[in-house]
């Protein structure tokens, strides 16, 4: 693996001329226009070592540079809900009409048929290699955990955990049904998760006993001392309302624990009112939301031969408005779920730009592919571009957002403890073999 720079001191470094988002900066510096500052970073030791108005220190004889000429650069990008565990089984599982209904059933055969630990090892890490290329440093995957899955995945899951501390923080989610967190099996799960230093899921829609299924869900999880993560309301259904019945589970019972919520589409087809209400309890609970806007279009609103309209992308103006913590994440790659994807945050970040209207202004926006899904993980050293952190780094040519926006991006430069990594991606043909 072509990392460079861990266990050993790098050389100083000044990167000059550096447009960054002044949301991931500390300190006072004046705003170009577009919620951008330039800046020169100075980097010692593989970390950061300042970040100073752009010209305010001389640069030392000694200390190489890179000039940046006003391109940005961002912190390490951090994806906050992926599945790693079905990433790119596209070609042997068919989606046959691409709707929510044709990918449960097709993820579901090919699981119960090929999910051993050597196609999930292979499939996941040919996954981490594309984020990290792309200048990924910490990542949140679900793993589907219905029985006999679990005892699969998650050993497996601890393993490359430990093999890829220090590329990428990796966090596990359990994914299962209300009809698991419902069953003895809920319990056995919790222990799992909390051996495995995980976190609890569940797919949560309108099951006639869904208080009681929050209420033990919350259960396990305040006594495993576990966070949670759902995947809620995924739907166009405006009667799809769980979101609200988890905020006020999570009152209800007090839960001292982080909660996130992903999706959330039904709040996009609700009544503004209703939808306000449920935000405000949102607010209230302290819960966090990430918006999965590519997955969204990909699957809401689906029907052969006919056009879709509504596209499913969550209600990111309002609650961010509402001061709710919201990430954006890629949600599936190259599967039932999603034919496509690279496991690029930038991808997500300007597909996010241009489905939801986050341009006018971006401002704060590029904290939800960086500091807010940092802080939502508890790694305080990532999202920010602040002396101390890693000088994990991504550099990018263009300079504003008609630039950066416009294009893929596929000639970055990613910084690792300040020296650039090989961007070379992994070819598909070395999935072949696991058809
Ligand atoms: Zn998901």
């Amino acid at each position: 693996m072509p990392m460079q720079g861990h266990g050993h001191a790098t050389n100083a470094l000044r990167i000059a001329n550096a447009r960054v988002p002044l949301c991931l900066l500390e300190g006072e510096f004046a705003d170009l226009g577009e919620g951008l500052a330039l800046v020169d970073i100075e980097v010692a030791d593989g970390a950061i070592a300042a970040v100073t108005a752009v010209g305010t220190k001389s640069k030392p004889q000694d200390i190489a540079l890179i000039d940046q000429d006003g391109g940005q650069v961002w912190p390490g990008l951090v994806n906050l809900h992926t599945h790693l565990d079905k990433g790119h089984i596209r070609p042997r599982a068919e989606n046959p009409d691409g709707t929510f209904g044709a990918a449960l059933e097709a993820a579901r055969a090919d699981r119960r048929a090929r999910w051993s630990p050597e196609d999930v090892r292979a499939r996941f890490e040919f996954g981490l290699r594309c984020a990290l290329a792309h200048g990924t440093v910490a990542i949140r995957t679900h793993l589907d955990s219905l029985p006999p899955q679990e005892r699969i995945t998650w050993p497996l899951f601890c393993e490359l955990r430990a093999a890829w501390a220090g590329r990428i923080d990796i966090q596990g989610v359990a994914l299962v049904t209300p009809d698991e967190i419902r069953a003895p099996f809920g319990e056995a799960l919790a222990d799992l998760v909390a051996e495995s230093g995980g976190i609890l899921g569940c797919v949560t829609w309108m099951v006639p006993d869904l208080d009681a299924v929050l209420d033990r869900l919350f259960a396990l999880a305040a006594e495993h001392g576990l966070d949670l993560d759902l995947h809620v309301d995924e739907s166009l259904d405006p009667g799809a309302r769980s979101l609200r019945r988890i905020a006020e589970a999570a009152l209800r019972n007090r839960f001292e624990g982080k909660v996130l919520c992903g999706h959330c589409c039904s709040l996009s087809v609700q009544p503004p009112e209703e939808a306000s209400a449920t935000l405000e309890l949102v607010r209230e609970a302290g819960i966090a939301m990430v918006g999965l806007p590519m997955c969204n279009l990909y699957l809401q609103d689906r029907a052969p031969g006919r056009t879709p309209r509504r596209r499913g992308a969550t209600l990111l103006h309002e609650i961010a408005a509402r001061g709710i913590a919201v990430a954006l994440a890629s949600d599936n790659c190259r599967d039932p779920f999603f034919a496509y994807g690279d496991h690029d945050v930038l991808e997500v970040f300007r597909e996010a730009v241009r489905i939801s209207h986050l341009d006018r202004p971006v401002g704060a926006w590029p904290a939800a592919v960086t500091r807010t899904p940092a802080g939502i993980m508890g790694l305080q050293e990532r999202g920010r571009i602040v002396p101390g952190v890693p000088a994990d780094l991504v550099l990018f040519r263009d300079r504003v957002w008609s630039e950066l926006l416009s294009r893929p991006q596929a000639d970055r430069v990613v910084l690792r403890a300040g020296r650039p990594i090989d961007r070379a991606l992994p070819g598909y043909r070395e999935l072949d073999g696991l058809s």
